[in-house]
């Protein structure tokens, strides 16, 4: 676990989860177990069974003065100087219009100026997510999941943002077999530790419309990424 704060009650549910000899070994057995046994403990014990999928850690420069630019923005944006994360609420899916996985944590860590809807003033820090995952299925993290990453309008100090290298559509990765089981397989795992309800994890698109948007200077999103229609069925496979 990368984050330095435990969610509350994430360990109370691992002990129950354990009493009641329940702990899925796997990530698609805990994914089938709600089905399968129906009361809330064990929804609970699911959830707090999800395994962490194979990350690799790659990070992109996140120094003081990128830390401090995401605090100016948050400020900015938020009301608040901080770069630090709190308990996240919500997943956003996004894909990467840019080739490959290389190009994007290239993308990622040149920190460049980024606006928001159009006609908005250009404001650092660069975007970025905490996750990518490669056409192949592997799983990057760029950045550690306590500071805030800069990849959607009014959600950045709520939200991990996960990337999936496509081009064009969403429809495309979950046509991609590993590259679609690599995400529900983090997903889960992060709605494990966090306790996320699967509404809470949206697509890019869907950002505007979520319950906890909030943007002080009235900015939106203008991305259409994972529209509704693809996350739900990228949520069949999550908890
Ligand atoms: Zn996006």
């Amino acid at each position: 676990m990368n984050y330095p704060k435990t969610a509350a009650g994430t360990a109370t549910l691992i002990a129950l989860a354990v009493a009641a000899g329940s702990v899925a070994t796997s990530a698609s057995a805990s994914a089938e177990a709600p089905a399968a046994i129906g009361a809330t403990v064990a929804v609970a014990a699911a959830r707090a069974s999800a395994a962490r999928p194979p990350i690799v850690y790659d990070p992109i420069p996140f120094g003081a003065k990128r830390k401090n630019q995401m605090a100016a923005y948050a400020q900015r944006h938020y009301g608040v100087y901080t770069s630090s994360f709190g308990i996240p609420k919500q997943v956003i899916l996004h894909y990467t219009v840019s080739p490959t996985y290389s190009s994007t944590w290239n993308w990622m860590a040149a920190n460049a100026a980024a606006g928001g809807n159009a006609g908005t003033k250009k404001e650092k820090p660069g975007a970025c997510t905490h996750f990518v995952i490669a056409k192949n299925g592997t799983i990057y993290q760029l950045a550690p999941l306590d500071v805030m990453c800069r990849h959607v309008v009014g959600l950045n100090n709520q939200a991990i943002g996960i990337e999936f290298v496509e081009m064009k559509s969403a429809r495309n990765i979950l046509r991609r077999k590993k590259q679609v089981a690599a995400g529900r397989a983090l997903v889960r795992w992060l709605q494990s530790e966090y306790g996320i309800a699967k509404r809470d994890v949206i697509g890019h698109a869907m950002a505007n419309k979520s319950r906890f948007f909030y943007d002080r200077l009235g900015w939106f999103n203008d991305h259409d990424d994972w529209p509704t229609s693809h996350v739900k069925i990228f949520r069949r496979g999550i908890l």
